[in-house]
């Protein structure tokens, strides 16, 4: 499929990962609705979420890349909102040809002491979200004749890790929801595929995972960089445009359905 012209749709697109997928659907051709959650303050969660001039900075950056860019405030556990989001995205660009489910938190904790609210919270964001954005952009997929889906899961959606049950949990649940809605979808041109993202310099690591002890480092220092260093075979972080590149990829390979591609420098090879 060819990307230039089409309409994609961006969750959690503020910053981070989501940043580097739309300015990468931009510079290969395409419209972007960005989406994001306008509150930074989830209750659930121990670092702050993305604030509205972030997502500002980046629909402008976007837009200056010569393409059509639009922000849209949006909760992705909340099927209005994502019902909204859906028209919204339509309207603004003139149809909607790909989604790429993003949006996605992290709190960690062992299982003994995490608490049911945070695995709610986590489920909710991770695993019902991209379940409901993507079922509020089927009727606009299937009126474009077909188009993509992207879901961005983790390589915690392929090995589970202490200290990261729900979130691991969550991710597996997107690498399934990914399989199944493939099949489902296949006989009307949409497919449907995920990226597994290794390590990334984003607010997950910098305000949680590096401050964590036990499973995921020492806490002190920089984990992100001696995990990278020591547990990927390229022996690199990964970067929000390598994720970018892979889903510009999985947006437009017209005979791909259904697989969850490691972009990881080798963390994860299953
Ligand atoms: P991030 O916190 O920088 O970005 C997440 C974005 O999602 C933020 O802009 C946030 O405001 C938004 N968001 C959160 N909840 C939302 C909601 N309910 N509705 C709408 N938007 C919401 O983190 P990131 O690292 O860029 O994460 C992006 C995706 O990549 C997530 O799905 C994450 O699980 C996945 N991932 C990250 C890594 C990593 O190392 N950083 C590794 C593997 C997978």
């Amino acid at each position: 499929m060819e990307i230039k012209g089409k309409n994609a749709i961006v969750t959690g697109a503020a910053r981070g990962i989501g940043r580097g997928i739309a300015l990468k659907l931009a510079q290969a051709g395409a419209n972007v609705a960005l989406v994001d959650l306008g509150d930074p303050a989830d209750p659930a969660l121990t670092y702050n979420l993305a604030a509205q001039a972030e997502l500002a900075r980046t629909v402008a950056e976007v837009k200056s890349l010569g393409v059509k860019a639009a922000p849209i405030l949006a909760d992705v556990t909340r099927f209005d909102d994502c019902k909204r989001m859906a028209r919204e995205a339509a309207d603004a660009l003139g149809g909607v040809d790909i989604l790429v489910n993003n949006a996605g938190i992290i709190a960690i904790g062992m299982v003994a002491d995490f608490s049911e609210a945070q695995w709610d919270r986590v489920m909710a964001v991770n695993a019902k979200g991209p379940f409901l954005c993507a079922k509020a952009c089927l009727p606009y997929l299937a009126r474009a004749g077909g188009g993509a889906i992207v879901n961005i899961a983790s390589i915690a959606g392929k090995t589970g890790r202490a200290g990261a049950a729900a979130y691991c949990a969550s991710k597996f649940a997107v690498v399934a929801f990914t399989q199944a809605l493939a099949e489902e979808l296949g006989p009307s041109n949409i497919r449907v595929n995920a990226v597994c993202p290794g390590y990334l310099r984003t607010a997950m690591w910098t305000e949680v995972l590096n401050k964590a002890a036990g499973a995921w480092g020492d806490g002190a220092g920089d984990n992100l960089e001696k995990i990278s260093r020591h547990g990927t075979f390229l022996r690199r972080e990964q970067t929000p445009e390598d994720i970018g590149e892979a889903v510009v990829y999985l947006a437009g390979a017209g005979n791909v359905t259904g697989v969850a591609l490691n972009v990881a420098g080798g963390a994860e090879v299953h």
